[in-house]
C-alpha cells in the first residue's frame, strides 16, 4: 500500500472510530430519553388519569353529576388509549364495566357504594401497577445509563489508544526512513558505498530504498572497475618507468619520494623501501647523490655506480596540474656513451687540427716566399692566384686554430694566462689585427676607450682573441663604407665593458639565445661570411672563465652590439 494510501486508511480510521463513539453516545443517549419518555408518555398519563377520575368520584360519592361522567369519561377513555403494563387492560374493562354499572341510576345506596369502592380499589391498582412500572422502567434506565457510561468510558480509552499510538508512531513512521536515507547518502558522500536501506514496505519508501541500493550497487561497481582499471594502469607506468634505463625519481610538491625506478635505486644505493615515502632532505643527509640530485642545478654528473663511472644528464621537470605545482620529477639520463663519443670526437679534433697546423704554417711560409722577389718574378695572374692560397690558407688556419681551441676547452685544457693590463693594450692589439681587413671594406672602426681606465685582470692571449672575433664578425656583417663603434668603459663599480657596435644586418630575435652555442650559424648567411660557428661559442668559454660576461643586443635590419666585461684591478 503507498504511503498516501496508508495515511488515508489511518486517518479513516480514527475518523471511524470517532464516529463509532459518537454513534454510541447518541445511541444510548437515545435510549435514556425514550426510557424517560416512555415513563412519561405510559405510566405518568396513566396515574395522572387514574388520579384524575379518583378525584371525580370523590367529589360526590351518591349520585355522579354531568361533570364528573364528563370527567371520567375523558379520563377512562385516554386510560383505555394508554394501555401499556400487563394486566392493565383487565383491570381498565373492569373499571369500564363498573363505571358503566354506576352510571345507570338504577342503582340503590348499597350498591352504589359497593360499586364506588370497588371503582376506586381498580383506581388503585391501576395507579399501583403503572407506579410500579415507573420504578421498574427507572431502574432500567439507571442500568443503562451505567452501561452506557462503561461503554462509551471503554470506546473512549480505546480510541484514545489508537489516537495516541498513531501520534506517537506516525512521525516515525515518516521520519526513520528519511533519517537513515540521509545517514547513507552522508557515508555514499564519503566514497563509502557499501551501503544498504532495509525499507521492506511496498510503499514509496521501500521504491526509494530499492533504487537507492541499486545506486550504490552501481557506484560500487563503477568505483571497484575504476580502481581495477586505475590500478592497471598504474602498473602499466611503473612497469614501463622500470624497464627504462633512465634513473627517474618522483617527489611530490612537499618533497616526499613518491617512486623511484630500479635504475635510481641501484645509483642511490638504496632500495625502493627504504625511498618510497620519505622524506627527500631527510634521505639527502645521508646520500651524496640525493643532496647532489635536490641542490645542485649541474645538468651533468658524473656517478660512480655498479663498479664504473658513467655520466648522467640532469632533467628535472615540474608536474603541474590547473597551474598549481604538485610534485617533480628528477630523471638522470644516461649519457656515458655519449660522453665518451664527445670525447672521442674532441680528441680527434684537436689530433687533426694540431696536425694541420704545421702544414698550413709551412704553406703560407712558401706564399710568403713566393711572393718575394728575390725567389723570381710572377705575372699578374700567378700574383691573383697566390693571393687566393693565402686567403684560403688563413681561414684554414683560423679554422684549425678555432677547432684546437674549442677542443682544449672541452677537454678542460684551457689555461688562462692571468695578468693585469690595460684595456687599452687589448683594444690596440685587436684593431692592429683587423686594420687590413677593415680597409678592405672600407670601415671605420670608432674606438672610444679612455686613457685613465683602470688596469683588468686578463688572459691577454685570450681576451685579445675574443675581440678580434668580435671585430671580424663585425666588420664581415657591415655593409662597404660603413662604421664599427669600439667602446670601451667602466660598468657597475667594478667591472670594465668591451663592446662592439655594428649597423649590420642584425640578427633575428628567434636566433638571438643560440648564438653563442657551439656550431651554431644563422641561417641564410652567405658562403664567405660563414665560418666554423665556433667563434662567439670559444668567446663565450674565455670569458667565462676570466669570470667575466659576454652578451648580444640586435635588431635586423639595425645592427648588433657584443659585449663582454672583465673585472677592473
Ligand atoms: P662564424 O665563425 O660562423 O662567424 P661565430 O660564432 O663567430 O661563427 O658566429 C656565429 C653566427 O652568429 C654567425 O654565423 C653569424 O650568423 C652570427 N653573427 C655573429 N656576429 C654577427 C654580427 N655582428 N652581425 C650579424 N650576425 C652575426
Amino acid at each position: 500500500m503507498t504511503i498516501k494510501n496508508k495515511l488515508r486508511a489511518g486517518f479513516g480510521f480514527l475518523f471511524l472510530l470517532a464516529l463509532v463513539s459518537c454513534g454510541l453516545s447518541i445511541y444510548f443517549l437515545n435510549r435514556l430519553s425514550a426510557d424517560a419518555r416512555e415513563i412519561l408518555k405510559d405510566n405518568y398519563k396513566s396515574v395522572q388519569y387514574t388520579k384524575n377520575m379518583a378525584d371525580a368520584i370523590d367529589a360526590s360519592p351518591d349520585v355522579l353529576n354531568q361533570d364528573q361522567v364528563k370527567q371520567i369519561d375523558e379520563n377512562l377513555s385516554n386510560q383505555e388509549h394508554n394501555i401499556t403494563e400487563r394486566g392493565e387492560r383487565q383491570l381498565t374493562a373492569s373499571l369500564r364495566s363498573k363505571y358503566e354499572t354506576l352510571k345507570s341510576s338504577k342503582l340503590n345506596s348499597g350498591e352504589t357504594t359497593k360499586l364506588h369502592s370497588e371503582i376506586r380499589k381498580l383506581l388503585s391498582d391501576i395507579m399501583q401497577l403503572n407506579m410500579s412500572a415507573v420504578e421498574h422502567k427507572y431502574t432500567t434506565a439507571i442500568n443503562t445509563a451505567g452501561s452506557a457510561k462503561l461503554l462509551v468510558a471503554f470506546t473512549g480509552s480505546f480510541l484514545f489508544l489508537v489516537a495516541f499510538s498513531f501520534v506517537v508512531n506516525f512521525p516515525g513512521y515518516i521520519a526513520n526512513p528519511i533519517k537513515e536515507l540521509t545517514e547513507r547518502i552522508k557515508e555514499v558522500s564519503n566514497r563509502n558505498y557499501h551501503q544498504q536501506l532495509n525499507f521492506r514496505s511496498n510503499d514509496e519508501f521501500g521504491e526509494l530504498g530499492q533504487a537507492f541500493n541499486t545506486m550504490t550497487r552501481k557506484l560500487d561497481e563503477y568505483e571497484n572497475s575504476n580502481l581495477a582499471s586505475i590500478l592497471f594502469e598504474k602498473r602499466r607506468i611503473e612497469t614501463i618507468i622500470n624497464s627504462m634505463h633512465d634513473a627517474i625519481l618522483g617527489l611530490d610538491e612537499k618533497s616526499f619520494v613518491i617512486f623511484a625506478n630500479e635504475v635510481a635505486c641501484t645509483l642511490i644505493g638504496l632500495p625502493a623501501k627504504d625511498l618510497v615515502g620519505r622524506y627527500a632532505p631527510d634521505i639527502s643527509l645521508e646520500n651524496d647523490l640525493v643532496r647532489n640530485l635536490l641542490v645542485n642545478d649541474q645538468h651533468k654528473m658524473k656517478i660512480y655506480a655498479d663498479n664504473r663511472e658513467s655520466f648522467y644528464s640532469k632533467e628535472v621537470l615540474s608536474v603541474v596540474n590547473k597551474e598549481k605545482v604538485i610534485g617533480s620529477v628528477i630523471i638522470l639520463k644516461n649519457i656515458t656513451e655519449f660522453q665518451q663519443l664527445d670525447e672521442a670526437k674532441t680528441n680527434f679534433i684537436a689530433t687533426i687540427s694540431h696536425e694541420l697546423k704545421t702544414p698550413i704554417s709551412s704553406i703560407k711560409m712558401s706564399l710568403k716566399l713566393l711572393e718575394d722577389n728575390r725567389i723570381g718574378q710572377v705575372n699578374t695572374e700567378q700574383k691573383q692566384l697566390l693571393e687566393n692560397i693565402d686567403e684560403d690558407a688563413r681561414r684554414l688556419l683560423k679554422i684549425t686554430s678555432e677547432l684546437l681551441d674549442m677542443a682544449q676547452v672541452e677537454t678542460g685544457k684551457l689555461q688562462l694566462n692571468f695578468g693585469n693590463t690595460h684595456p687599452k693594450n687589448i683594444v690596440d692589439y685587436a684593431v692592429k689585427a683587423l686594420k687590413t681587413t677593415a680597409e678592405q671594406k672600407q670601415i671605420v672602426l670608432n674606438i672610444n676607450c679612455a686613457e685613465d681606465l683602470p688596469d683588468v685582470r686578463a688572459d691577454l692571449d685570450k681576451t685579445t682573441w675574443v675581440l678580434i672575433n668580435l671585430l671580424s664578425n663585425a666588420i664581415k656583417y657591415s655593409h662597404e663604407k660603413a662604421v664599427v663603434d669600439l667602446t670601451v668603459k667602466k660598468h657597475n663599480g667594478d667591472e670594465i665593458e668591451f663592446s662592439v657596435q655594428d649597423h649590420g644586418q642584425g640578427i633575428d630575435q628567434r636566433y638571438l639565445s643560440r648564438i653563442f652555442e657551439r656550431y651554431f650559424k644563422v641561417p641564410g648567411a652567405s658562403a664567405e661570411q660563414t665560418g666554423t660557428g665556433l667563434g662567439l661559442a670559444i668567446a663565450k668559454d674565455f670569458i667565462e672563465a676570466q669570470s667575466g660576461k659576454i652578451g648580444v643586443e640586435s635588431e635586423q635590419g639595425e645592427g648588433s652590439r657584443f659585449y663582454f666585461t672583465l673585472k677592473k684591478i
